[in-house]
Protein backbone atom coordinates (compact mmCIF):
# COMPACT_ATOMS: atom_id res chain seq x y z
CA UNK A 1 0.00 0.00 0.00
CA UNK A 2 1.39 3.57 -0.60
CA UNK A 3 2.48 5.36 2.61
CA UNK A 4 1.13 9.23 0.79
CA UNK A 5 -0.97 10.25 -2.46
CA UNK A 6 -0.61 13.66 -4.03
CA UNK A 7 -4.87 14.83 -4.74
CA UNK A 8 -4.26 16.59 -8.41
CA UNK A 9 -8.46 17.98 -7.34
CA UNK A 10 -10.04 20.71 -5.41
CA UNK A 11 -13.43 21.36 -2.90
CA UNK A 12 -15.18 18.42 -1.62
CA UNK A 13 -13.65 15.69 -3.67
CA UNK A 14 -10.29 16.35 -2.60
CA UNK A 15 -11.75 16.10 0.80
CA UNK A 16 -13.77 12.65 0.30
CA UNK A 17 -10.14 11.84 -0.98
CA UNK A 18 -8.30 12.92 2.08
CA UNK A 19 -11.00 11.22 4.41
CA UNK A 20 -10.21 8.18 2.26
CA UNK A 21 -6.50 8.29 2.55
CA UNK A 22 -6.43 8.87 6.65
CA UNK A 23 -8.63 5.91 6.73
CA UNK A 24 -6.49 3.57 4.77
CA UNK A 25 -3.62 4.87 6.88
CA UNK A 26 -2.09 7.45 3.73
CA UNK A 27 -0.77 10.41 3.88
CA UNK A 28 -2.21 13.35 1.47
CA UNK A 29 -0.76 16.43 -0.52
CA UNK A 30 -3.01 18.44 -2.12
CA UNK A 31 -2.07 21.41 -4.67
CA UNK A 32 -4.41 24.29 -5.10
CA UNK A 33 -4.29 27.09 -6.79
CA UNK A 34 -3.95 31.02 -5.37
CA UNK A 35 -7.80 31.08 -5.30
CA UNK A 36 -8.28 28.18 -2.94
CA UNK A 37 -5.15 29.47 -1.19
CA UNK A 38 -7.49 29.50 2.20
CA UNK A 39 -9.78 26.60 1.12
CA UNK A 40 -10.86 24.50 4.45
CA UNK A 41 -9.76 20.94 2.84
CA UNK A 42 -6.02 22.21 2.69
CA UNK A 43 -6.05 21.87 6.18
CA UNK A 44 -6.91 18.03 6.76
CA UNK A 45 -4.32 17.40 4.11
CA UNK A 46 -0.82 16.68 5.38
CA UNK A 47 0.58 18.48 3.19
CA UNK A 48 -0.27 21.64 0.36
CA UNK A 49 1.66 23.16 -2.59
CA UNK A 50 0.06 25.55 -4.62
CA UNK A 51 0.73 25.00 -8.25
CA UNK A 52 -0.32 28.27 -10.25
CA UNK A 53 -3.08 31.05 -10.47
CA UNK A 54 -6.73 30.90 -10.45
CA UNK A 55 -7.44 29.80 -13.62
CA UNK A 56 -7.72 25.99 -14.14
CA UNK A 57 -5.23 25.76 -17.01
CA UNK A 58 -2.47 27.82 -14.97
CA UNK A 59 -3.11 25.02 -12.68
CA UNK A 60 -5.45 22.43 -11.70
CA UNK A 61 -4.55 21.62 -15.90
CA UNK A 62 -0.85 21.80 -15.58
CA UNK A 63 0.17 18.47 -16.17
CA UNK A 64 3.86 19.10 -15.55
CA UNK A 65 3.56 21.33 -12.35
CA UNK A 66 1.25 18.71 -10.54
CA UNK A 67 4.18 15.85 -11.22
CA UNK A 68 6.34 18.42 -10.11
CA UNK A 69 4.50 18.79 -6.68
CA UNK A 70 4.29 14.88 -6.41
CA UNK A 71 7.97 14.48 -7.15
CA UNK A 72 8.81 17.35 -4.59
CA UNK A 73 6.81 15.54 -2.08
CA UNK A 74 7.42 11.98 -2.64
CA UNK A 75 3.89 11.15 -3.22
CA UNK A 76 3.42 7.46 -4.92
CA UNK A 77 0.19 7.79 -6.81
CA UNK A 78 -1.86 10.84 -7.61
CA UNK A 79 -5.95 10.77 -7.77
CA UNK A 80 -7.13 13.00 -10.07
CA UNK A 81 -10.79 13.01 -8.72
CA UNK A 82 -13.25 14.26 -11.35
CA UNK A 83 -13.42 16.90 -13.85
CA UNK A 84 -10.27 18.38 -14.71
CA UNK A 85 -7.92 15.34 -15.48
CA UNK A 86 -9.64 12.85 -14.17
CA UNK A 87 -10.58 11.28 -18.01
CA UNK A 88 -7.67 12.80 -19.51
CA UNK A 89 -5.47 9.41 -20.81
CA UNK A 90 -2.18 11.27 -21.44
CA UNK A 91 -2.20 12.41 -18.28
CA UNK A 92 -2.51 8.99 -16.80
CA UNK A 93 0.09 7.90 -18.82
CA UNK A 94 2.48 10.48 -17.59
CA UNK A 95 1.93 9.70 -14.43
CA UNK A 96 2.94 6.32 -15.43
CA UNK A 97 5.88 7.39 -17.55
CA UNK A 98 7.18 9.65 -14.64
CA UNK A 99 7.02 7.13 -11.97
CA UNK A 100 3.71 7.55 -10.40
CA UNK A 101 0.75 5.11 -9.80
CA UNK A 102 -2.65 6.83 -11.25
CA UNK A 103 -5.67 6.38 -9.21
CA UNK A 104 -7.92 5.17 -12.16
CA UNK A 105 -7.80 3.16 -14.97
CA UNK A 106 -4.56 2.57 -16.97
CA UNK A 107 -4.40 4.70 -20.54
CA UNK A 108 -5.84 2.08 -22.46
CA UNK A 109 -8.50 0.85 -20.95
CA UNK A 110 -9.28 5.16 -20.39
CA UNK A 111 -8.91 5.56 -24.44
CA UNK A 112 -10.69 2.23 -25.22
CA UNK A 113 -13.86 2.87 -22.76
CA UNK A 114 -13.76 6.53 -23.69
CA UNK A 115 -14.47 6.35 -27.19
CA UNK A 116 -18.11 6.06 -27.31
CA UNK A 117 -17.43 4.03 -30.56
CA UNK A 118 -14.95 1.52 -29.62
CA UNK A 119 -17.17 1.59 -26.25
CA UNK A 120 -19.98 0.75 -27.86
CA UNK A 121 -18.73 -1.97 -29.89
CA UNK A 122 -17.48 -3.69 -26.98
CA UNK A 123 -20.36 -3.69 -25.07
CA UNK A 124 -22.08 -5.71 -28.40
CA UNK A 125 -19.44 -8.53 -27.66
CA UNK A 126 -20.29 -8.73 -24.02
CA UNK A 127 -24.19 -8.48 -23.92
CA UNK A 128 -24.20 -4.84 -22.81
CA UNK A 129 -27.40 -3.13 -24.35
CA UNK A 130 -26.69 -0.48 -26.91
CA UNK A 131 -28.43 1.83 -28.47
CA UNK A 132 -29.86 0.36 -32.33
CA UNK A 133 -27.63 2.72 -35.06
CA UNK A 134 -24.65 2.91 -36.79
CA UNK A 135 -21.56 -0.16 -35.73
CA UNK A 136 -18.69 2.30 -36.36
CA UNK A 137 -18.31 5.96 -36.89
CA UNK A 138 -20.13 7.32 -40.23
CA UNK A 139 -17.52 7.46 -43.31
CA UNK A 140 -20.73 7.14 -46.27
CA UNK A 141 -23.11 9.91 -45.33
CA UNK A 142 -25.74 7.63 -47.80
CA UNK A 143 -25.26 4.56 -45.21
CA UNK A 144 -26.05 6.64 -42.74
CA UNK A 145 -29.23 8.04 -44.06
CA UNK A 146 -30.24 3.96 -44.81
CA UNK A 147 -29.19 3.17 -41.19
CA UNK A 148 -31.46 6.09 -39.74
CA UNK A 149 -34.51 4.61 -42.02
CA UNK A 150 -34.33 1.30 -41.15
CA UNK A 151 -33.76 2.31 -37.17
CA UNK A 152 -36.21 4.83 -37.51
CA UNK A 153 -36.89 8.85 -36.61
CA UNK A 154 -35.38 10.34 -34.53
CA UNK A 155 -32.26 9.42 -34.59
CA UNK A 156 -29.18 11.55 -32.50
CA UNK A 157 -25.92 12.27 -34.09
CA UNK A 158 -23.07 12.50 -31.71
CA UNK A 159 -19.51 12.44 -31.31
CA UNK A 160 -16.98 9.44 -30.87
CA UNK A 161 -14.87 11.87 -28.54
CA UNK A 162 -17.60 13.48 -27.40
CA UNK A 163 -18.09 15.02 -23.69
CA UNK A 164 -20.06 17.54 -21.75
CA UNK A 165 -23.13 17.21 -24.64
CA UNK A 166 -21.18 18.70 -27.21
CA UNK A 167 -21.42 17.47 -30.97
CA UNK A 168 -24.64 16.15 -30.76
CA UNK A 169 -27.51 16.54 -33.17
CA UNK A 170 -31.02 15.31 -33.24
CA UNK A 171 -32.31 14.71 -36.46
CA UNK A 172 -36.02 14.16 -37.17
CA UNK A 173 -36.15 13.59 -40.90
CA UNK A 174 -33.68 12.78 -43.67
CA UNK A 175 -32.77 16.58 -44.34
CA UNK A 176 -32.21 17.17 -40.87
CA UNK A 177 -30.13 14.32 -40.23
CA UNK A 178 -27.48 15.17 -43.27
CA UNK A 179 -27.42 18.79 -41.56
CA UNK A 180 -26.24 17.30 -38.25
CA UNK A 181 -24.02 14.85 -39.66
CA UNK A 182 -21.60 18.04 -41.14
CA UNK A 183 -22.31 20.69 -38.04
CA UNK A 184 -22.15 17.72 -35.46
CA UNK A 185 -18.49 16.73 -37.45
CA UNK A 186 -16.91 20.25 -37.34
CA UNK A 187 -18.00 20.78 -33.78
CA UNK A 188 -16.49 17.73 -32.42
CA UNK A 189 -13.61 18.44 -34.70
CA UNK A 190 -13.26 21.94 -33.36
CA UNK A 191 -13.63 20.50 -29.57
CA UNK A 192 -11.70 17.40 -29.67
CA UNK A 193 -9.57 17.36 -32.23
CA UNK A 194 -11.70 13.91 -34.12
CA UNK A 195 -14.55 14.58 -36.30
CA UNK A 196 -15.53 10.71 -35.90
CA UNK A 197 -19.69 11.30 -35.73
CA UNK A 198 -22.10 7.73 -35.32
CA UNK A 199 -25.67 7.38 -35.60
CA UNK A 200 -27.92 6.09 -32.85
CA UNK A 201 -32.06 6.11 -31.85
CA UNK A 202 -33.01 9.07 -29.83
CA UNK A 203 -35.17 8.53 -27.08
CA UNK A 204 -37.75 11.26 -26.08
CA UNK A 205 -38.72 10.46 -22.88
CA UNK A 206 -36.23 8.57 -20.57
CA UNK A 207 -35.01 7.60 -17.32
CA UNK A 208 -31.09 7.96 -16.10
CA UNK A 209 -30.24 4.78 -14.76
CA UNK A 210 -26.26 4.16 -14.42
CA UNK A 211 -24.40 1.16 -12.79
CA UNK A 212 -21.12 1.95 -10.34
CA UNK A 213 -18.75 -0.99 -11.19
CA UNK A 214 -14.93 -1.32 -10.46
CA UNK A 215 -12.44 -3.85 -11.09
CA UNK A 216 -8.39 -4.84 -9.97
CA UNK A 217 -5.09 -5.50 -11.74
CA UNK A 218 -6.08 -9.33 -10.93
CA UNK A 219 -8.81 -9.85 -13.67
CA UNK A 220 -12.00 -9.54 -10.83
CA UNK A 221 -14.52 -6.61 -11.49
CA UNK A 222 -17.75 -6.19 -9.72
CA UNK A 223 -20.65 -3.57 -9.77
CA UNK A 224 -22.32 -1.97 -6.79
CA UNK A 225 -25.75 -2.10 -8.34
CA UNK A 226 -27.36 1.42 -9.97
CA UNK A 227 -28.26 4.76 -9.12
CA UNK A 228 -30.97 7.03 -10.92
CA UNK A 229 -30.13 10.26 -11.95
CA UNK A 230 -33.16 11.13 -13.61
CA UNK A 231 -33.37 14.64 -11.81
CA UNK A 232 -31.15 16.99 -13.90
CA UNK A 233 -31.39 19.73 -15.59
CA UNK A 234 -29.77 20.95 -18.89
CA UNK A 235 -28.01 17.51 -18.74
CA UNK A 236 -26.69 18.69 -14.95
CA UNK A 237 -27.87 15.85 -12.22
CA UNK A 238 -29.06 17.42 -9.75
CA UNK A 239 -30.61 14.67 -7.48
CA UNK A 240 -29.39 10.97 -7.39
CA UNK A 241 -30.94 7.96 -6.28
CA UNK A 242 -30.20 4.18 -5.40
CA UNK A 243 -31.56 1.74 -5.47
CA UNK A 244 -33.39 2.93 -8.81
CA UNK A 245 -36.79 2.63 -7.93
CA UNK A 246 -39.68 0.86 -9.82
CA UNK A 247 -37.14 -1.18 -11.53
CA UNK A 248 -37.64 -4.93 -12.15
CA UNK A 249 -35.54 -6.93 -10.53
CA UNK A 250 -34.77 -9.48 -13.22
CA UNK A 251 -34.07 -6.28 -15.56
CA UNK A 252 -31.98 -4.50 -13.75
CA UNK A 253 -30.12 -7.54 -12.07
CA UNK A 254 -29.16 -8.27 -15.82
CA UNK A 255 -28.15 -4.70 -16.94
CA UNK A 256 -25.36 -4.45 -13.58
CA UNK A 257 -24.14 -8.15 -14.50
CA UNK A 258 -23.85 -6.85 -18.01
CA UNK A 259 -21.67 -3.56 -16.75
CA UNK A 260 -19.22 -5.27 -14.94
CA UNK A 261 -18.84 -7.77 -18.03
CA UNK A 262 -18.34 -5.04 -19.81
CA UNK A 263 -14.92 -3.39 -17.42
CA UNK A 264 -13.85 -6.93 -17.08
CA UNK A 265 -13.75 -7.48 -20.92
CA UNK A 266 -11.67 -4.22 -21.29
CA UNK A 267 -9.13 -5.07 -18.25
CA UNK A 268 -10.29 -2.14 -16.32
CA UNK A 269 -8.79 -1.45 -12.72
CA UNK A 270 -10.44 1.19 -11.03
CA UNK A 271 -14.16 2.67 -10.23
CA UNK A 272 -16.06 3.64 -13.15
CA UNK A 273 -19.88 4.05 -13.94
CA UNK A 274 -21.39 2.54 -17.11
CA UNK A 275 -24.35 5.15 -17.99
CA UNK A 276 -27.45 3.81 -19.53
CA UNK A 277 -31.04 5.12 -20.67
CA UNK A 278 -34.29 3.58 -19.46
CA UNK A 279 -37.44 3.85 -21.33
CA UNK A 280 -41.10 2.76 -20.83
CA UNK A 281 -40.91 -0.58 -21.07
CA UNK A 282 -37.76 -0.75 -18.74
CA UNK A 283 -35.28 -1.28 -22.03
CA UNK A 284 -31.82 -0.32 -21.52
CA UNK A 285 -29.53 1.35 -23.61
CA UNK A 286 -25.97 2.14 -23.29
CA UNK A 287 -25.37 6.35 -23.17
CA UNK A 288 -21.15 6.18 -22.76
CA UNK A 289 -18.71 4.57 -20.14
CA UNK A 290 -16.96 7.36 -17.39
CA UNK A 291 -13.79 6.47 -16.20
CA UNK A 292 -13.35 7.82 -12.81
CA UNK A 293 -15.29 8.34 -9.77
CA UNK A 294 -18.39 10.36 -10.02
CA UNK A 295 -20.11 12.93 -7.62
CA UNK A 296 -23.21 10.59 -6.59
CA UNK A 297 -20.51 7.91 -5.53
CA UNK A 298 -21.80 8.47 -1.88
CA UNK A 299 -25.58 7.16 -2.68
CA UNK A 300 -23.77 3.76 -4.09
CA UNK A 301 -21.90 3.80 -0.42
CA UNK A 302 -24.46 4.18 1.16
CA UNK A 303 -26.68 1.07 0.18
CA UNK A 304 -23.92 -1.04 -0.09
CA UNK A 305 -21.59 0.14 3.13
CA UNK A 306 -18.88 0.06 0.43
CA UNK A 307 -16.17 2.92 0.23
CA UNK A 308 -15.44 3.58 -3.24
CA UNK A 309 -12.82 6.09 -2.89
CA UNK A 310 -10.61 3.74 -0.55
CA UNK A 311 -11.31 0.79 -2.80
CA UNK A 312 -9.85 2.99 -5.86
CA UNK A 313 -6.74 3.51 -4.12
CA UNK A 314 -6.59 -0.21 -2.78
CA UNK A 315 -6.65 -1.43 -6.38
CA UNK A 316 -4.21 1.08 -7.67
CA UNK A 317 -2.03 -0.22 -5.40
CA UNK A 318 -2.09 -3.39 -7.22
CA UNK A 319 -3.90 -4.87 -4.21
CA UNK A 320 -7.36 -7.08 -5.30
CA UNK A 321 -10.78 -5.85 -4.60
CA UNK A 322 -11.47 -6.48 -0.88
CA UNK A 323 -15.37 -7.48 -2.05
CA UNK A 324 -16.84 -10.44 -4.00
CA UNK A 325 -19.44 -10.29 -6.52
CA UNK A 326 -21.18 -12.35 -3.79
CA UNK A 327 -20.71 -9.79 -0.98
CA UNK A 328 -22.50 -7.33 -2.12
CA UNK A 329 -25.99 -6.61 -1.54
CA UNK A 330 -28.43 -3.38 -1.10
CA UNK A 331 -29.17 -2.22 1.62
CA UNK A 332 -32.10 0.51 1.78
CA UNK A 333 -32.00 3.57 -0.28
CA UNK A 334 -30.10 6.72 -0.30
CA UNK A 335 -30.43 10.22 -1.72
CA UNK A 336 -28.21 12.82 -2.67
CA UNK A 337 -28.79 16.52 -3.22
CA UNK A 338 -26.27 18.88 -4.37
CA UNK A 339 -25.72 21.68 -2.73
CA UNK A 340 -24.64 24.62 -5.56
CA UNK A 341 -24.21 28.22 -4.67
CA UNK A 342 -26.34 29.37 -7.27
CA UNK A 343 -29.43 31.21 -7.45
CA UNK A 344 -32.98 29.19 -8.51
CA UNK A 345 -35.00 32.31 -8.78
CA UNK A 346 -32.34 33.96 -11.05
CA UNK A 347 -31.76 31.57 -13.93
CA UNK A 348 -29.71 29.80 -11.42
CA UNK A 349 -26.63 32.21 -11.73
CA UNK A 350 -23.69 31.34 -9.65
CA UNK A 351 -23.17 32.58 -6.65
CA UNK A 352 -19.27 33.68 -5.40
CA UNK A 353 -18.83 35.32 -1.97
CA UNK A 354 -18.51 34.30 1.71
CA UNK A 355 -20.59 32.22 3.56
CA UNK A 356 -21.41 33.77 6.96
CA UNK A 357 -24.03 31.40 8.22
CA UNK A 358 -23.45 27.60 7.64
CA UNK A 359 -25.49 25.28 9.89
CA UNK A 360 -25.53 22.34 8.41
CA UNK A 361 -27.99 19.24 9.61
CA UNK A 362 -27.65 16.37 11.06
CA UNK A 363 -29.98 12.88 13.04
CA UNK A 364 -30.00 9.16 11.79
CA UNK A 365 -28.76 8.42 7.75
CA UNK A 366 -27.72 11.83 7.40
CA UNK A 367 -24.10 12.34 5.67
CA UNK A 368 -22.73 15.67 4.30
CA UNK A 369 -19.77 15.90 1.85
CA UNK A 370 -18.45 19.37 1.81
CA UNK A 371 -16.08 21.60 2.01
CA UNK A 372 -17.68 24.66 2.96
CA UNK A 373 -17.65 26.22 6.46
CA UNK A 374 -18.17 29.36 8.47
CA UNK A 375 -16.19 32.12 6.97
CA UNK A 376 -15.50 30.10 3.75
CA UNK A 377 -15.03 32.65 0.52
CA UNK A 378 -16.29 30.52 -2.66
CA UNK A 379 -14.21 31.68 -5.65
CA UNK A 380 -14.96 32.67 -9.10
CA UNK A 381 -13.71 30.47 -10.58
CA UNK A 382 -14.72 26.55 -10.33
CA UNK A 383 -17.97 24.48 -10.13
CA UNK A 384 -20.38 26.18 -7.79
CA UNK A 385 -21.23 22.76 -6.11
CA UNK A 386 -20.80 23.49 -2.69
CA UNK A 387 -21.38 20.28 -1.17
CA UNK A 388 -23.41 17.28 -1.40
CA UNK A 389 -26.40 16.29 1.11
CA UNK A 390 -27.18 12.23 1.19
CA UNK A 391 -29.60 10.44 3.17
CA UNK A 392 -30.27 6.83 4.08
CA UNK A 393 -32.81 5.29 5.14
CA UNK A 394 -34.83 1.60 5.29
CA UNK A 395 -36.94 2.46 2.52
CA UNK A 396 -37.53 5.21 -0.25
CA UNK A 397 -40.33 6.97 1.73
CA UNK A 398 -38.07 7.06 4.76
CA UNK A 399 -35.15 8.35 2.77
CA UNK A 400 -37.44 11.69 1.43
CA UNK A 401 -38.73 12.13 4.85
CA UNK A 402 -35.38 12.69 6.34
CA UNK A 403 -34.20 14.25 3.15
CA UNK A 404 -37.09 17.33 4.22
CA UNK A 405 -35.47 17.39 7.52
CA UNK A 406 -31.95 17.58 6.46
CA UNK A 407 -33.19 20.38 3.96
CA UNK A 408 -35.53 22.24 6.59
CA UNK A 409 -32.25 22.18 9.13
CA UNK A 410 -29.40 23.37 6.50
CA UNK A 411 -28.85 27.06 6.91
CA UNK A 412 -26.68 28.99 4.36
CA UNK A 413 -25.96 32.50 4.02
CA UNK A 414 -26.03 35.31 2.99
CA UNK A 415 -25.00 33.46 -0.50
CA UNK A 416 -27.94 31.67 -2.33
CA UNK A 417 -28.17 28.00 -3.16
CA UNK A 418 -30.20 25.11 -4.34
CA UNK A 419 -31.49 23.92 -0.77
CA UNK A 420 -34.98 25.55 -1.38
CA UNK A 421 -35.61 24.20 -4.75
CA UNK A 422 -34.33 20.74 -3.38
CA UNK A 423 -36.95 21.23 -0.30
CA UNK A 424 -40.13 22.17 -2.63
CA UNK A 425 -39.06 18.75 -5.02
CA UNK A 426 -39.36 16.82 -2.31
CA UNK A 427 -42.86 17.21 -1.89
CA UNK A 428 -43.34 16.88 -5.88
CA UNK A 429 -45.65 13.97 -6.31
CA UNK A 430 -43.91 12.79 -9.64
CA UNK A 431 -40.72 12.94 -7.84
CA UNK A 432 -42.76 11.12 -4.85
CA UNK A 433 -44.11 8.41 -6.51
CA UNK A 434 -41.09 8.21 -8.96
CA UNK A 435 -42.93 9.04 -12.30
CA UNK A 436 -40.75 10.96 -13.98
CA UNK A 437 -38.35 10.95 -17.11
CA UNK A 438 -34.98 13.49 -17.74
CA UNK A 439 -37.24 16.17 -18.75
CA UNK A 440 -39.39 16.79 -15.77
CA UNK A 441 -37.62 19.52 -13.32
CA UNK A 442 -37.40 21.76 -16.43
CA UNK A 443 -41.08 20.99 -16.99
CA UNK A 444 -41.69 21.21 -13.20
CA UNK A 445 -39.75 24.55 -13.08
CA UNK A 446 -42.09 26.54 -15.75
CA UNK A 447 -44.87 25.83 -13.54
CA UNK A 448 -45.48 28.59 -10.55
CA UNK A 449 -45.67 26.09 -7.52
CA UNK A 450 -41.88 25.19 -8.68
CA UNK A 451 -41.24 29.43 -7.74
CA UNK A 452 -43.28 29.39 -4.62
P1 LIG B 1 -21.78 13.58 -23.16
O1 LIG B 1 -20.60 12.67 -23.05
O2 LIG B 1 -21.54 14.71 -24.13
O3 LIG B 1 -22.34 14.02 -21.84
P2 LIG B 1 -23.85 11.50 -23.41
O4 LIG B 1 -23.72 10.39 -24.38
O5 LIG B 1 -23.62 11.18 -21.98
O6 LIG B 1 -22.90 12.70 -23.91
O7 LIG B 1 -25.26 12.19 -23.56
C1 LIG B 1 -25.59 13.38 -22.87
C2 LIG B 1 -27.09 13.53 -22.73
O8 LIG B 1 -27.71 13.63 -24.02
C3 LIG B 1 -27.77 12.34 -22.08
O9 LIG B 1 -27.78 12.43 -20.67
C4 LIG B 1 -29.18 12.43 -22.66
O10 LIG B 1 -29.95 13.38 -21.94
C5 LIG B 1 -28.95 12.93 -24.07
N1 LIG B 1 -28.83 11.79 -25.01
C6 LIG B 1 -27.71 11.24 -25.49
N2 LIG B 1 -27.99 10.21 -26.32
C7 LIG B 1 -29.33 10.10 -26.36
C8 LIG B 1 -30.26 9.23 -27.03
N3 LIG B 1 -29.85 8.26 -27.87
N4 LIG B 1 -31.58 9.43 -26.81
C9 LIG B 1 -32.01 10.42 -26.00
N5 LIG B 1 -31.21 11.27 -25.35
C10 LIG B 1 -29.88 11.12 -25.52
Amino acid sequence: MFSRILIANRGEIALRIIRAAKSLGIESVCVYSTADAHGPWLQQADQAICIGDAPSADSYLRIDRIISAAEITNSEAIHPGYGFLAENAHFAEVCKDSGFAFIGPSSEAMALLGDKVSCKNLARKTGTPVFPGTDDAIEDTEEAVEVAQSIGYPVIVKAAAGGGGRGMRIARDETQLREGIESARQEAAAAFGDGRVYIEKFLEQARHFEVQVIGDSHGNAVHLFERDCTSQRRHQKLIEEAPAPGVDRKKRDQVVESAAALIRRANYSGAATVEFLMDHDQNFFMLEVNTRVQVEHPVTEMITGIDVVAEQIRVASGEPLSVKQSDISVNGHAIECRINAEDPDRGFMPQAGLIEDWRPPGGPGVRLDSHATVGYRIPPNYDSMIGKLIVHGPDRATAIARMRCALDEFTVGPIRTTIPLHRRLMDYQPFIDARFDIHYVERWLEEPAAQA
